[in-house]
């Protein structure tokens, strides 16, 4: 499926030097560094097109999305992938209420869901892909674990055993019943008749009345959710042979923990023998008045809703990056006004010819940046840059702070 344009990231001078950057890991509750690599690979599952892009969505985006600022401004590459669930209950449950084709329907939420990443500057993954077109790759995974003896079938439809993964639960690192609890929550079918342990994951769902279906070795069917995410992320990810992992970075929002994650890495590594993820990094939960905001609750706010109200979209980001991405918070319209603020301030700042000094201020956002992502901290940098400005000091260049900015919180001015 084709991407949205790319961006043009301008480079830093060289004087600016970029540790390694270090991220949470959720496996093993720890911050620790990536490593430095010519070549990073980050698979970062995208969404369901239903409901697109809420500000939950965006605040994940956005996350990896300075992960891939980051690594580039390093001089690597990045291998990012991307994959769109363009076909899953959910998407067929909301066609059907509302009366559409759910092609229409995910076609739309698509072009809805680019458009809004190109407002908010979020580079490009260099692979982005459909369920739908990745349907043989998902097939040769299914095929894959059969091999293994990991299959089994309960009428039509084929589980994945999760225990024939010794490392099964130790990404997420829940109790049985709390993984009982979230996975009925999330999706899974923990009391369907059949099942040899509760938490087994449904690879290929075999057709039913009324619903789309694919031909198969194991008949029509459609593809189970943590299986496309393995097969697509096994498949674009070109993992070299002396990679301990599959993946550097796995991410999401910390409502894929579990069991989406947990679940895509343990099929991961009963196919190729790796851990699948060297980290395994979530973002944080945006609630709005008290509340998760969740499709669910009715309770979204749409990044192309704030746009068409004429919000300006560096100002949702900049308002997004000021907190940290992992934590849950609330969206308060607050938070905008003052996002759009500190940006007309800014502004303003970098259209003088005298600015106060700017290399240690890239400097301090650089360092903010590798540890964790620590966004509020380099916002913090950029008021006090402010300050130091209006008080008359000078020394500056704001085309490179300008240009810093960009490159490495993707606002650009
Ligand atoms: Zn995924």
């Amino acid at each position: 499926m084709k991407a949205w344009p790319d961006l043009y990231i301008p480079p830093l001078d060289t004087r600016f030097s970029l540790s390694d950057l270090a991220l949470h890991d959720t496996a093993t509750s720890l911050i620790k560094p990536l490593g430095r690599k010519d070549v990073y690979r980050i698979y970062v599952c995208g969404i369901t097109p239903y409901d697109a892009t809420h500000l939950g969505h965006a605040n994940t985006y956005l996350a990896f999305d300075l992960i891939n600022r980051y690594l580039r401004a390093t001089g690597a590459q990045v291998n990012f992938v991307e994959n769109i669930t363009d076909i899953d209950d959910p998407l067929l449950e909301r066609a059907t209420r509302d009366g559409v084709d759910w092609k229409d329907l995910a076609h739309s939420q698509i072009e809805l869901f680019k458009s809004d990443m190109v407002a908010l500057h979020v580079i490009p993954p260099a692979h982005y892909i459909g369920a739908v077109e990745a349907i043989p790759e998902v097939i040769d995974a299914i095929k894959a674990l059969q091999e293994k003896g990991t299959v089994y079938s309960v009428d039509q439809d084929l589980y994945f055993e999760v225990r024939s993964d010794s490392a099964f639960g130790t990404r997420s690192n829940l109790s049985q019943s709390e993984m009982l609890e979230i996975f009925a929550q999330r999706g899974g079918d923990p009391l369907k008749p059949g099942k040899k342990d509760p938490l087994d994951a449904l690879v290929w769902l075999a057709q039913r009345p009324n619903e789309p279906g694919w031909s198969s070795e194991f008949g029509v069917g459609r593809p189970g959710w943590h299986i496309e995410c393995c097969a697509i992320a096994l498949n674009y990810l070109d993992i070299a042979a002396d990679e301990q992992t599959s993946v550097d970075v796995q991410g999401g929002g910390s409502d894929l923990i579990f069991p989406h994650h947990e679940m895509s890495a343990a099929q991961s590594k009963m196919i190729n023998g790796r851990e699948f993820a060297t980290h395994y990094v979530h973002a944080g939960m945006i609630g709005l008045d008290g509340e998760k905001m969740s499709k669910s609750k009715g309770n979204l706010v749409l990044v192309s809703n704030l746009l068409k109200e004429g919000r300006d979209a560096m100002a949702i980001r900049l308002a997004l990056l000021s907190h940290h991405y992992r934590s849950d918070h609330m969206w308060t319209d607050h938070d905008l006004v003052a996002a759009e603020g500190l940006l007309n301030e800014m502004r303003i700042a970098l259209s003088r010819m005298e600015v106060a000094p700017t290399d240690s201020t890239i400097k301090e956002i650089i360092a903010a940046l590798a540890n964790d992502l620590d966004t509020p901290r380099a916002i913090s940098e950029l008021r006090n840059w402010l300050a130091a400005t209006n008080a008359g000091k000078v020394g500056g260049s704001p085309g490179e702070l300008s240009r810093a900015i960009d490159t490495l919180l993707g606002i650009a001015f």
